[in-house]
């Protein structure tokens, strides 16, 4: 049987919810787009901003949404950590102080230096590594399912350099950077999400969008559903995200009648 997971879409201004399902299968990011668009039909306006985490970043919702001039607000490298990343330095041709090495970015799957210590020269259309080596593309390589273009750039400077121990990967003699159809919409997210509004704005999404999940959870206790089959199930998880409004809805009125009375006395 396919996986079957309940999402919720929160509104960012009060936390209602204004979208919710549950959804068969496990490509989530693919669903987003119907998500969107049935909330445009719904309320009549597009989203002018998407929250979301890691599990979202996929090239082609980020394409999606940047078709359409919505902001993505989404980690798109969440694995891994590039707070003050030592590679992100002024002048790409001069190597990383070694005192600096410890800091640069390791990818947790490989243990290796990440592709985020490689920093693109969009003018010459070439990476630089960690010690300041230029590197060139070399050639395009094509996936399929979803359809990915991939350029790929090789160094050229890997042999007796002294962090290849720390860079390559497995047996290779070079390292390689791949930069796919969707790496500037990558990097674009990635750069507003540092912004202080990409903080201040993710950092909404907590309480926004898991602070539904929790509130369901212990407002209404709905911790598993009773019912069986999607059908079921979806009409059970309606029934809760309805519940949820009215209850925050209920606030939100407890709330104007207080500033009233305030205003009154
Ligand atoms: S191993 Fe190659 S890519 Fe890695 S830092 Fe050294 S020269 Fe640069």
């Amino acid at each position: 049987m396919a996986p079957r997971y309940v999402r919720v879409a929160v509104d960012g201004e009060r936390g209602f919810i204004v979208d919710a399902d549950v959804i068969s299968g496990n490509d989530e990011p693919g669903a987003t787009p119907q998500l969107i668009n049935q909330i445009k039909e719904d309320y009549g306006q597009m989203a002018k901003q998407v929250l979301a985490d890691a599990l979202f970043s996929s090239g082609s919702l980020l394409k999606w949404l940047d078709d359409r001039g919505i902001e993505a607000y989404i980690p798109v490298d969440a694995n891994v950590s590039v707070k003050d990343n030592p590679a992100i330095r002024d002048d790409l041709t001069q190597p990383v102080a070694v005192e600096d090495w410890p800091k640069l970015p390791r990818n947790p799957q490989t243990k290796k230096i990440d592709r985020s210590a490689f920093i693109y020269d969009e003018s010459k259309d070439c990476y630089y590594c960690p010690m300041g080596k230029m590197i060139k593309y070399s050639k395009t390589v094509y996936g399929s399912n979803p359809v990915v273009e991939s350029r790929r750039y090789e160094c050229g400077h890997c042999i007796r350099c002294s962090l290849s121990s720390e860079c390559l990967i497995g047996n290779s003699c070079f390292r390689t950077v791949t930069r796919d159809q969707y790496q500037e919409l990558r990097d674009k997210a990635l750069a507003r999400m540092k912004t202080e509004e990409g903080k201040r704005n993710y950092g909404k999404r907590m309480w926004l969008n898991e602070g539904a999940f929790g509130l369901i959870k212990s407002w209404i206790g709905l911790r598993q559903f009773l019912c069986r089959g999607l059908d079921k199930v979806r009409t059970e998880w309606l029934w809760a995200c309805t519940a949820f409004n009215l209850k925050k809805l209920a606030k939100v009125v407890l709330s104007i009648r207080l500033q009233v009375q305030l205003s009154l006395k």
